[in-house]
């Protein structure tokens, strides 16, 4: 087999994704020395990092949510699951984020926060808390669950898509994702992002 083809073909299955927006589009929530390091640094590494794990493999051929599917409670899998939890992640996060969001919430989606949290300012409130109960790194997300919102919580080698769950929305609780804006201001950095940078139309558009 050609080699240089072959790996061509094995990094062509996952890749970066094209982020939706200007490195400097979230300021000034989200700086665009952040964005860049958060993309280009943190995001493409773990897209590298998995390809290189599935190098060879017979899971090199599967996309990102089948992989995710296919190896999700297997301790032989444990790295490439690990590395595909995080792609998956971040790939979600660019697009729960959006220059100027923030603002409406699509009727569909304003329902269900109301039945859920009462208000907006309760889901917020709920996201903020969770953000700042997550020991250490992690991901605090807006689901659906069944028929019903909840906030859920996942740690760096947690399952992003459990069977009964449907992610709507994340926020990325690393460090990376906010020290050199916030340094170890967690709960400032997620009140920004929830009050200005949340795309509540891509999150509306996940219920279906
Ligand atoms: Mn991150």
């Amino acid at each position: 087999m050609n080699a240089v083809l072959r790996t061509e073909d094995l990094r062509a299955l996952h890749v970066l994704p094209v982020l939706p927006y200007a490195y400097d589009a979230l300021q000034p929530v989200i700086s665009r020395q952040t964005v860049l390091c958060h993309y280009t640094k943190h995001h493409r590494e773990c897209v590298v990092q998995l390809n290189a794990l599935l190098e060879g493999t017979a899971l090199a051929q599967l996309p990102l949510e089948a992989l995710l599917r296919r190896t999700a409670g297997k301790a032989e899998c444990a790295a490439i699951f690990d590395a595909a939890v995080q792609a998956w992640n971040h790939s979600f996060y660019w697009r729960c984020l959006a220059p100027h969001g923030g603002n409406r919430v699509p009727l569909a989606l304003s329902q269900k926060i109301k039945a859920a949290f009462g208000s907006l300012d309760g889901l917020k409130g709920a996201l903020a808390r969770a953000a700042i109960e997550q020991f250490g790194s992690g991901w605090v997300w807006l689901v659906l669950d069944g028929a019903e919102l909840r906030v859920r919580t996942t740690a760096a080698r947690d399952d992003p898509l459990p069977g009964h769950v449907r992610p709507l929305l994340v926020l990325d609780v690393w460090e990376h994702a906010y020290y050199l804006d916030y340094q170890d201001r967690r709960a400032e950095y997620v009140r920004a992002v929830l009050d200005g940078l949340v795309n509540w139309e891509f999150a509306a558009a996940n219920l279906n």
